[in-house]
């Protein structure tokens, strides 16, 4: 698996040496029965904006969707069983809420905009208000802390542009094009709703104890809000 170098990991779209961090997004696992020669790119790194006009993005994307969300098709083994380290909290058109077992926290997936957020469930109510804020106000700039990342949220024209910051140095740096922040917004919505349901029955620990979610309940977050 290719560990990202500064200036040496090159975008395998391209070609070219990635010269930023957060110019680079990672390719996700597909199911390589479906095609050899794209699940051979996954870990690999592409430029974001090489990815944005990549003709075998949506094929991409799609794929690796399907290999862990969906319906599946191509890996009946694999997916959210019981024991499974992933489990789908909530997804909507390519975007998955993981539950990941082991590191005890949310992961926000959106395999169009190869986009992965880590979300420690003891800061997790926190985030979500703030995605929410910022998915819902047109013009909202503030900053969040995550852990050591500080993460920035701001409106260029129609698109919501994040940026994170680990100590001084810019980490990442993604847009939400206005096509998906109605995903976005759908799951974080959905989330926040379990979160206040949560409250409304007096469990003050559901923030705190992973019992108080029940991750690993699958939902469909369209069907929810
Ligand atoms: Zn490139």
């Amino acid at each position: 698996m290719p560990f990202f170098i500064l200036g040496r990991s090159k975008c395998v779209i391209c070609h070219q040496p990635i010269k930023h961090r957060f110019d680079a997004a990672e390719l996700p696992y597909i199911d390589p029965n479906v095609s050899k020669s794209l699940s051979q790119l996954a870990k690999n790194f592409v430029h974001r904006q090489c990815w944005k006009e990549w003709e075998y993005a949506k094929l991409f994307s799609t794929l690796a969707f399907d290999l862990v969300g969906g319906e599946r098709p191509f890996a009946p083994t694999k997916g959210s069983g019981d024991d499974s380290p992933l489990k789908i909290e909530f997804e909507s058109d390519e975007l998955i809420l993981f539950w990941v077992v082991a590191l005890n926290s949310y992961r926000l997936q959106d395999f169009k905009l190869l986009v992965t957020v880590e979300m420690p469930l003891a800061k997790f109510p926190g985030i979500v208000a703030f995605f929410v804020s910022a998915l819902s106000h047109q013009g909202f700039t503030k900053e969040y802390q995550i852990d050591s990342d500080i993460w920035k949220a701001r409106w260029v024209n129609s698109a919501l542009e994040f940026t994170v910051c680990e100590e001084l140095e810019i980490v990442d740096r993604f847009v939400v094009p206005s096509d998906r922040q109605n995903c976005w917004l759908t799951v974080m919505k959905a989330m926040l709703n379990t979160v206040m349901e949560k409250m409304g029955d007096g469990s003050a620990n559901a923030f705190t104890s992973p019992e108080g979610y029940a991750p690993g309940t699958r939902r469909n977050a369209e069907l929810i809000v």
